[in-house]
């Protein structure tokens, strides 16, 4: 019996005196290639991780839901029919919003006492709060059998997290907490919203690293970074960058003004780069796949101009020891974690060299997670 579903068991039977009726999960994520793609409607590979948001839950005959957060040890309770934003228990937002959201497209939903519980780390870049969301459906769903599909699932949380909490994220997060499959990433067409599972070789892990770094500067260099990709893309006389491929840019980079060109080549070569590293992958060829996470790195560092330099210091660590294959800042930059492709034999060689120099050359502590590819939401059926 995991212990994690243990402390759901007991904190259920101390809240609500009784034994949960099931339990559901959602993966966190971390996107391996593809990085300020999504905005111009391009190309992006998530994998959900080995960690995620937990729920235990029973069903109540009311139109109530009463929660208790095992992370933030508070209690929430709020009703069906009276959804509205709390700033008292602002993690429960994210329930609420789903229910919010799920009810807007017509669902009935039924009520629940549920224990809350997460591993995903809270705002380090990881996508807590898709979990979080993916988690709310699943027990919806289960709970009154609903018949929302895994796109519906992740498009009603996207809604939830826009319009009801009130944070503008793209679609990434909440399609790879949806619909991830164990070994496999997730190629996302972030114009057409169509996905393919692309398997992930054997044998190699992947090394995510929370630099303990966060920019306050995010918001207003991310709105920067926008208006330049559309300038670009309305001097080029297309819809998004996503419409230009590499050998277009060539040819029509000179007309730019110099620093949106930079911008727009990072967003074209970028998109491009992520097909091409599916299609390295589809192949099993770790290597070419590794060496297209590090010229992404260095894209965003160069050209987009988003790294930091305790980033740039992580992946060059990394990238120094042997066995690592490919290395890159993951998310919007500027702080927030690093992705790095190992061999299994040469994970610990790696993680090693991250804890030693780390420290010593920033100042900073690493957290290391270490992840394969997870399955997406389900309910927890039989217990690892
Ligand atoms: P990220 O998604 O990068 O982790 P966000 O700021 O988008 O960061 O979301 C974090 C928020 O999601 C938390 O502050 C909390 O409100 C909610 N959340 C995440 N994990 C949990 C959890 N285990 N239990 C309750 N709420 C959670
Ligand atoms: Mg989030």
């Amino acid at each position: 019996m995991s212990s994690r579903i243990e402390a759901l068991r007991q904190a259920f039977r101390a809240q609500f005196g009784g034994a949960p009726s099931f339990f559901v999960r959602a993966p966190g994520r971390v996107n391996l290639i593809g990085e300020h793609t999504d905005y111009n409607e391009g190309f992006v590979l998530p994998m959900a991780i080995d960690r995620d948001v937990r729920l235990a839950l029973a069903p109540r005959a009311d139109r109530q839901v009463h929660v208790f957060s095992l992370n933030f040890q508070q209690t929430d309770r709020f009703s069906l029919d009276d959804l509205q934003q709390t700033e008292i228990t602002a993690w429960s937002n994210y329930l609420r919003g789903v229910a919010w959201a799920l009810q807007n497209a017509g669902f009935t939903l039924t009520g629940f006492d549920a224990v809350i519980e997460g591993n995903v780390p809270l705002g380090s870049g990881l996508s807590s709060s898709a979990a979080t969301e993916l988690a709310t459906v699943t027990a919806f769903r289960a709970l009154g059998n609903l018949a929302v599909d895994p796109v519906q699932a992740a498009l009603l949380s996207q809604t939830a997290e826009n319009d009801f909490v009130g944070v503008k994220c793209g679609i990434m997060d909440q399609y790879i907490s949806s619909l991830g499959q164990a070994g496999h990433a997730l190629l996302i067409d972030c114009r057409s919203l169509a996905y393919e599972a692309v398997p992930l070789p054997t044998g190699v892990q992947f090394i995510i690293v929370d630099s303990g770094v966060r920019r306050g500067l995010v918001d207003s260099a991310y709105n920067e970074r926008r208006a330049q990709c559309e300038e670009g893309a309305q001097r080029l006389g297309v819809t998004a960058l996503r419409d230009v491929d590499p050998a277009q840019f060539e040819r029509l980079a000179a007309d730019l003004p110099p620093l949106v060109a930079q911008r727009c080549r990072h967003v074209v070569e970028e998109n491009a780069r992520v097909l091409h590293s599916v299609a390295a992958l589809q192949r099993g060829d770790v290597a070419a796949f590794g060496l297209d996470m590090d010229k992404s790195h260095v894209s965003l560092r160069d050209l987009y101009a988003v790294s930091h330099p305790a980033l740039d210091t992580l992946v060059e660590i990394a990238r120094a020891a042997p066995g690592c294959l490919g290395s890159r800042l993951t998310g919007a930059g500027f702080g927030g974690c690093t992705v790095s492709l190992a061999l299994t034999e040469h994970v610990q060689a790696v993680v090693d060299a991250i804890r030693d120099e780390y420290p010593r050359r920033t100042g900073l502590t690493p957290q290391i997670y270490l992840s394969g590819a997870e399955a997406g939401a389900g309910v927890i059926t039989a217990e690892a």
